[in-house]
């Protein structure tokens, strides 16, 4: 395991014009503004040479070529002026790491909320990108109304009044989250970024009509707002950071659970994946010598989630895969998680 890098702050300390001189790259100011334009240096530009087709935003750390249609921030600039491939993670640590050395950037700190990143060259289909600048995880302009919170699906569950009204859950009936309970996601900072929809109704569930429904892209006043669950722990905003115990589990209704049964150091993945930004919140909360408890589903799922948490957060810090021969850790009482607890 390599060093953690704060990619979004390596952005952030980055000098534009100093990462395009550094591979002697020259491009001018053109017009009002800080656009500048020069030939595209990139290797793998195939349209003119000698057209200046390359457009940078020193100030914005962003670039585009009207030739060879990539596009990105500095980072992705880097990693392609290094013919690397700017999707492969190995790429992108190595590049970001000879920047850092370069430019004497000192290590990254304590993630924050993420709340802005530069647009990758390409989706992952490989279609160049829109030319909208992406804002990821910006805090919502407005805020569900009206929730039932009296919904059978989750009283029929056991959710106490006070738990459901702790992450403010509730049954929507308009709009897209129709049909669902809402689950309002925050960052670290308390923002709220985003609700996720749970359908109560198991039997609608379908590939057009996904069990959890997560904000899609929208654009709003010139930018494309997106959600990446994977930037944020759900739950993160409303504990003590640093703590010494941390429970890590896959989904909401794990998180609820052990809240209500008095285990509220826990926070959610959203998914059966650990990231590197969340495994990265995740060492950065607990103290040296505290402890991660992985508590994943019984399945398939659960065995990839824990495997990818575990093998990140490791090398860190110390952590236990609490494993569950049978059930899921949401059936658990309290007297089995603690035991449980004591006998990994
Ligand atoms: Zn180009």
């Amino acid at each position: 395991m390599g060093e953690w890098i704060n990619f979004r702050e390596l952005r952030k300390s980055l000098s534009f014009e100093k990462v395009l001189g550094s591979y002697g790259v020259e491009v001018k100011k053109k017009g009002p503004g800080n656009r500048h334009i020069g030939f595209c240096p990139l290797p793998t530009h195939r349209g003119k040479k000698k057209s200046p087709s390359f457009s940078a935003k020193l100030d914005y750390g962003v670039w585009q070529c009207f030739g060879c249609k990539a596009s990105g921030n500095v980072l992705d600039f880097a990693i392609q002026m290094e013919g690397k491939d700017p999707d492969n993670r190995q790429d992108l640590r190595e590049v970001a790491l000879k920047l850092r050395g370069l430019f004497g950037i000192e290590a990254g700190s304590k993630p924050s909320s993420a709340r802005t990143a530069g647009p990758p060259a390409t989706k992952p289909n490989g279609a160049p990108r829109k030319k909208l600048p992406v804002v990821v995880n910006s805090p919502l302009d407005f805020e569900l109304k009206d929730l039932d919170r009296e919904h059978p699906y989750l009283k029929g569950r056991g959710f106490t009044a006070e738990t459901i009204e702790h992450f403010g859950l509730g049954f929507c009936n308009r709009g897209l989250m129709k049909g669902r309970v809402v689950i309002p996601i925050h960052n670290t900072d308390g923002d709220l970024v985003g609700y996720a929809g749970r359908l109560v109704d198991d039997n609608a569930i379908d590939e057009k009509n996904p069990k959890y429904l997560f904000p899609g892209p929208r654009e709003r006043n010139g930018k494309l707002l997106e959600f990446h669950k994977s930037l944020l722990a759900y739950n993160a905003h409303r504990l003590t950071w640093p703590m010494e115990d941390l429970i890590v589990v896959e989904g909401f209704p794990a998180c609820w659970w052990l809240t209500q049964w008095g285990y509220t150091n826990v926070v959610a993945l959203m998914g059966s994946s650990c990231s590197e930004e969340q495994a990265r919140l995740i060492v950065s909360g607990i103290v040296p010598d505290g402890r991660v408890w992985i508590f994943a589903d019984a399945d398939d799922g659960g065995d990839k989630c824990a495997a990818s948490a575990l093998t990140q957060i490791v090398p860190h810090r110390f952590c236990r895969w609490v494993k569950l021969s049978n059930g899921q850790p949401t059936d658990c009482t309290p007297g089995d998680l603690a035991q449980l607890l004591w006998s990994v």
